[in-house]
């Protein structure tokens, strides 16, 4: 190796940022160091360390730009769904308020039903008790 280029244990705004090919740990080296083979501190192979790319810097800064107004575009999509879910809530439970009344209504139908028929049904007994004693005589 030709010259020691330390690697940075604090990132600086020059620095090249680059994963090691080898074993994926993230690295940090100063500017001058592009293009230089160095040994990883982590898996002790030998690498290279990649030129910086500004176009791929200011590529992934309009990337990150996007990302955001993605981020916001899905909140919104998520905003409107919820108040969307809240409306079919409101119109679920009025339903469910129709419904407990519709039922409330049949129940108290069915308990005139069962008074009247109980009334008929006296009757019918009289009638036939009275057809009886008609028959017996
Ligand atoms: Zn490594």
């Amino acid at each position: 190796m030709a010259e020691e280029i330390k690697l940075n244990t604090s990132i600086q705004p020059t620095d090249i940022v680059f994963d090691c090919p080898q074993c994926g740990k993230n690295l940090a080296i100063e500017e001058r160091g592009a293009g230089m083979t160095i040994t990883c501190p982590d898996c002790q192979n030998t690498i290279q360390v990649p030129y910086p790319e500004s176009e791929l810097i200011e590529e992934g800064d309009d990337g990150g730009d996007e990302q955001v107004r993605l981020l916001r575009e899905q909140l919104a999509a998520a905003q409107g769904r919820a108040a969307e879910l809240a409306g079919e809530l409101e119109t679920a439970q009025a339903k469910i308020e129709r419904l407990e009344k519709t039922r409330s209504d049949l129940q108290g139908h069915l308990e005139q039903i069962s008074t009247e028929w109980g009334v008929i049904q006296n009757a019918l007994d009289r009638v036939m008790a009275l057809m009886q004693d008609l028959r017996m005589r």
